[in-house]
């Protein structure tokens, strides 16, 4: 579970000044789907960073599965990231001198974790999303949303309980949009996996079962989609 009290990011000083997150608090339970949406400029991108652990807070809490990330030095926090989180970015998510394989194997490996099962298991979800014939290919022979899905493979296969996605579909067209977004929501439902995704795509949105809903860094609705239902009803 992940809770946020009152957290809050500041960048820069004087008239430089950004309050990119203003006292958010939110609880996100184990196995949720949540869209974190609101314009470019509204705080996803800092939230999301601070829930990963690749940034620090100005103030307040954050504590993931009941460790407080405020707490954790930068070796203990590096030690958080790979063991509790994968990511998904825009884009340049894979090291592009790594094969397919090796780089879905990557968190596996650096969690000392690749077995002969985790390695098989690895192989067969690239299959299953269509990469059965790229294991041994570079990302850069890859379509966008090829190197999207074995991006997503990397993040539920290591065993993190916690699937951060920064605007994944924002550079696909909208076939491979569909599938990326297709893979997280089977991840989800299958694997039973966190999956905080920010993103203003409206079918991103419409697939999710909660939206947080940021403007200029502050929580401006939390929507179940249950609620969303009953509105309509
Ligand atoms: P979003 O992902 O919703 O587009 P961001 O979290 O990237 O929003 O940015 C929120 C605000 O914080 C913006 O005004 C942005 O310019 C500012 N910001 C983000 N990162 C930095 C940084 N490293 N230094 C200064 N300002 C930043
Ligand atoms: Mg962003």
């Amino acid at each position: 579970m992940i809770l946020i009290e009152g957290l809050t990011k500041t960048y820069g000083d004087g008239p430089n000044r950004v309050e990119a997150n203003r006292d958010v608090s939110l609880q996100i339970n184990r196995g949720e789907f949540v869209v974190l949406a609101g314009p470019s400029g509204s705080g996803k991108t800092t939230l999301l960073n601070l829930i990963g652990g690749l940034d620090t807070a100005t103030s307040g809490s954050i504590s993931v599965n009941g460790i407080e990330l405020s707490s954790l030095r930068a070796n203990a926090l590096s030690d958080f990231r790979r063991d509790h989180i994968g990511y998904v970015f825009q884009k340049s998510n894979l090291v592009s001198s790594l094969t397919v394989y090796e780089n879905a194997v990557l968190q596996l490996r650096l969690q000392r974790r690749l077995t002969r099962a985790a390695r098989d298991r690895t192989r067969r979800l690239l299959n299953d999303v269509g990469l059965g014939d790229k294991l041994q290919a570079l990302p850069s022979q890859l379509s966008g949303g090829q190197q999207q899905r074995a991006a997503i493979i990397r993040a539920v296969t290591s065993g993190t309980d916690i699937v951060v996605a920064d605007e994944p579909t924002a550079s696909l067209d909208s076939k491979n949009a569909d599938s990326v977004l297709e893979l997280l929501r089977t991840m989800n439902d299958e694997n039973g996996a966190t999956i905080i995704v920010s993103s203003h795509d409206a079918r991103v949105i419409a697939a999710a079962r909660r939206v947080v809903h940021l403007v200029d860094g502050l929580v401006f609705s939390d929507t179940r989609a249950s609620e969303l239902l009953e509105n309509l009803t």
